[in-house]
């Protein structure tokens, strides 16, 4: 059984096979049943949702001889061809392959040709994003006025590249992502059709894996019931995908909440699949989420080893956050398994009283500009210069603001260095440095100094003045006192 059987076998045929898109279903029947005039639909959403499939089923239900409630019949001949891929009169054109402006004239001069048997032309085009721009323009002169019996389809992963004036003229309809709910049903309905034993718990990570894509769910199937031979257990399914085993996730969160390091290690060493490294963090986060909302709400969404719950909430957060942060980075990172092994052995480092130490994603709001500076240990003539300076957050912006006369005594390299150390004193690690003059610097370092020294001397000058001996003095003497100065 290859893929392709199972997936054609299955691509739905008629609107209500269509699984997990009800509202663009109701909406294109209504419009089917109301006769409506749309010329050019657009149907977006992410890849496997189901676009191209209900482009067909729409096609074969404008030209069907017996369409019923707005579903069309499968049996008539114009329905036949199209299931068949033998109509002429529905072309369907991957603009990935063919987006060039001379392809698209080619297409466009076929247009004024009537049908040769249904009642539409229709032009399904995939992947419509691709066309340049040139390809865009030479359609829009089309779909501003499109002969009575050409339909326009188009479908589309990248909703956002589409040009405004192509959109304006769509009918426009966002197809969900599958939920895993509505993935486990109809994988449940094909498994027993097919006469594929399926666990519950394997059916569910399957569900999960597709992550929202009936076709990537189908593909996932036909693999797994290939290489289980019809009896699908969350083993083999573990096994194919590459998906850890819940002990060893566990085994790693409890290592790291005992501090053994020799075990912890144990676990890493059995993994030899670079490519269950991103799995393996994905499920980590997933068990401290789960052990996190069961801290908080005591409702235990998944089974696992209660003295987890003996971590402190607060580490459980740092654990997440410190995943979330080295995730980002597996795609293209040379040593998956290496990243892997910073990750937790710096969780394995954390201590309860290091938790200020948390890597943060945005920029905390709060910070002592002239405290800040004088802990960066910048070059003495620029941390000079910045004694003049403000400065303020932004989110991932660090704006530093400068007087125009030490603005332009600052050279890249200064920059370069603020950042870098900014970068690791914060812990942001794409925070950027922005030079302006823009702000006042009445807050610079410099000011506060010296603000604080004039509040100094001032409280001085008044413990001796209001002293007693100072007043004996002053009354005795009556001494012209010099008044301490401000420099
Ligand atoms: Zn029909």
């Amino acid at each position: 059984m290859s893929y392709l059987v199972l997936a054609r076998k299955w691509r739905p045929k008629t609107f209500s096979e269509v699984v997990g898109q009800d509202h663009v279903v109701k909406a294109l029947q209504n419009s089917l049943i109301n006769d409506s005039a749309h010329q050019a639909f657009l149907f977006t959403g992410t890849r496997g949702v189901g676009k191209t499939s209900l482009a067909r089923i729409l096609t074969k239900a404008l030209n069907c001889e017996n369409l019923v409630d707005g579903e069309p019949c499968n049996e008539c001949d114009s329905c036949l061809s199209i299931n068949n891929n033998s109509s002429i009169d529905f072309q369907e054109i991957d603009a990935a392959s063919r987006r060039g402006i001379s392809e698209t004239k080619e297409l466009l001069e076929t247009i004024p040709y009537m049908p040769s048997s249904s009642k539409f032309k229709v032009y399904l085009i995939d992947e419509v994003h691709m066309l340049t721009k040139e390809s865009f323009n030479s359609l829009l002169k089309t779909l501003e006025e499109p002969p009575p019996h050409v339909i326009f389809m188009f479908a589309t992963t990248e909703f956002s590249q589409i040009p405004a004036t192509i959109l304006s003229r769509c009918l426009q309809l966002n197809l969900n992502s599958v939920t895993t709910e509505d993935l486990r049903k109809q994988l449940s309905l094909i498994y027993s059709k097919e006469k594929v034993k399926c666990e519950d718990s394997a059916l569910t990570l399957i569900s999960d894996a597709a992550n929202g894509s009936i076709r990537d769910a189908l593909t996932i199937s036909e693999k797994i019931i290939s290489f289980s031979e019809r009896n699908i257990t969350s083993s083999v399914v573990r096994e194919v995908l590459g998906i850890p085993d819940d002990e060893l996730i566990q085994g790693i969160l409890k290592n790291l909440k005992d501090k053994n390091s020799e075990e912890l290690f144990k676990i890493l060493d059995e993994i030899n699949n670079d490519s269950s490294i991103k799995s393996i963090f994905i499920n980590l986060m997933e068990l401290i989420k789960n052990i996190s909302l069961t801290q908080f709400s005591n409702i235990k969404k998944d089974s696992f080893d209660p003295s987890l719950l003996e971590i402190d909430p607060g580490i459980l957060q740092i654990f997440y956050q410190l995943c979330l942060v080295n995730i980002e980075y597996i795609d293209d990172f040379p040593d998956p398994k290496g990243l892997l092994e910073m990750t937790l052995l710096k969780m394995l480092a954390f201590d309860f009283e290091e938790k200020k130490n948390l890597i943060f994603d945005e920029m905390p709001n709060e910070f002592d500009w002239p405290r800040l500076l004088n802990e960066l240990k910048l070059s003495k003539v620029f941390s000079q210069h910045l004694m003049q300076s403000n400065a303020f957050i932004n989110q991932k912006d660090f704006i530093l603001s400068l007087p125009q006369e030490k603005k332009v005594l600052i050279n890249d390299k200064n920059i370069k260095d603020l950042e870098l150390k900014l970068r690791s004193m914060l812990s942001v690690k794409d925070l950027k440095v922005i030079v302006n003059t823009n702000y006042d610097v009445l807050d610079s370092p410099m000011n506060i100094k010296e603000e604080n020294q004039k509040k100094n001397n001032e409280i001085i000058e008044e413990k001796i003045s209001s002293s007693k001996s100072y007043k004996k003095l002053v009354s005795e003497l009556n001494p012209k006192i010099k008044k301490f100065d401000n420099s």
